[in-house]
């Protein structure tokens, strides 16, 4: 391992419960933190669960809305927005995804009010102050400390019913968090090991849970992974994978975590060699010899997406990506340009195991 020469480091503040049935914890929660009339978010598919918080909260809620939705869409925000401004909410009370947590967080930055996020997948919003907002199918995204959950309530229980192929792609976009987190610019050694545990966690869980989506200890175990990946994603400045992710699903419109478990093997094979002790973390974390080959074992033993020939991208839109990809300078260890990005691009869509 090399010897660090400069560390920058910050910790977000932020509250996190994790145990068996937290959710009966919410009232308690509240109190604490001095709110009393939060609205409740959720997407149409969990309204159930948002009308369960709101029983929970027996009569204290300032309402419920249902309507979040993936990327969220700039006239769901500003829907909720006024809701919450005629009921006179104090607080936002995510209970979801990340489409219902982002949600939360587009309407903390137009009408800020602190939020409280009950995650029910791994992908990690909650841990971060990045939102995102799409408007005329354009989505923007920023970091801003007001959207930062103050306090964040992780209950396994609520993940019971979260369908094999969500958890798994899921905790591959989590994954995919930790590991640009292990060569980001702004990388500490705090993240690093909060990146090699959450990553060797998954490993041993998503394969449990594939077996046995009811498993207890292994969606309690997810959960905290889900915890220490986002945290790596909240603190550090993501690189090549996440930016070639950003113009998959902005310009072809492929599924978010899908896509994210497609891409990372190839990203992996273009950048751990330049990051060597990142790649020491993340073959350590999944007990191989090679990360790359490592992650690509992982995706094909879990049956996600292995490669963008799956997701309906052809050689044809290498192109597109490829301009798109190079147009917005970011960090990267590696440096990339047209050459070495167009043959990433056609590793990852012809998806060959990559080379050890
Ligand atoms: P999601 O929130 O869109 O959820 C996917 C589907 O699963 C939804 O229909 C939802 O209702 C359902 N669902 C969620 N939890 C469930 C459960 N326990 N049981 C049954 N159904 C359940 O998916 P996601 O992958 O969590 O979030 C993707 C979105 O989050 C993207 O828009 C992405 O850009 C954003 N995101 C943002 C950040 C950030 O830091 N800002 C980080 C990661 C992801």
């Amino acid at each position: 391992m090399t010897c660090i020469h400069e560390i920058a480091y910050e910790s977000l503040p932020m509250r996190v419960r994790l145990r068996d049935g937290a959710l009966a914890d919410l009232p308690d929660e509240l109190a604490y933190l001095g709110l009393s009339r939060p609205l409740i978010l959720s997407t149409p598919g969990q309204a159930h669960l948002a009308h369960r918080v709101e029983q929970l909260l027996d009569g204290n809620a300032a309402g419920v809305f249902t309507e979040a939705r993936m990327h969220v869409p700039v006239e769901i925000a500003e829907r909720a927005v006024k809701l919450a401004q005629q009921v006179g909410a104090d607080s936002y009370l995510a209970v979801g995804g990340g489409s219902t947590i982002g949600l939360g967080k587009a309407i903390a930055l137009k009408s800020p009010l602190p939020i409280i996020a009950v995650p029910t997948t791994y992908a990690g919003s909650e841990m971060t102050p990045i939102w995102g907002l799409t408007e005329d199918g354009r989505k923007r995204t920023g970091r801003d400390r007001r959207v930062l959950p103050r306090s964040v309530v992780y209950d396994p229980q609520l993940t019971t019913d979260l369908p094999t192929d969500i958890s798994v792609t899921s905790g591959l976009n989590a994954i995919a968090h930790a590991v640009e987190a292990l060569y980001a610019p702004d990388a500490s050694p705090i993240i690093s090991l909060m990146a090699g545990r959450g990553i060797a966690l998954f490993a041993s869980t998503l394969p449990a849970l594939v077996k046995s989506p009811s498993d207890a200890d292994a969606r309690r175990s997810a959960l905290e992974a889900a915890w220490l990946c986002g945290a790596c994603l909240g603190a550090t400045t993501m690189g090549l994978h996440h930016k070639l992710c950003h113009v998959l699903g902005g310009t072809f419109d492929l599924p978010h975590a899908a896509t994210h478990a497609a891409v990372l093997p190839y990203v992996a094979q273009f950048n751990l060699p330049w990051a060597p002790d990142a790649e020491q973390v993340v073959a350590h974390a999944l007990k191989a010899s090679d990360a790359a080959t490592a992650l690509f074992d992982l995706t094909s033993e879990l049956g996600a997406p292995q490669n963008l020939a799956e997701l309906g991208i052809t050689l044809s839109d290498v192109d597109t990506i490829v301009t798109e990809v190079l147009a917005v300078p970011y960090a990267n260890p590696r440096p990339v340009d047209e050459t070495n990005l167009r043959e990433l691009v056609e590793s990852a869509i012809n998806g060959r195991r990559p080379n050890p």
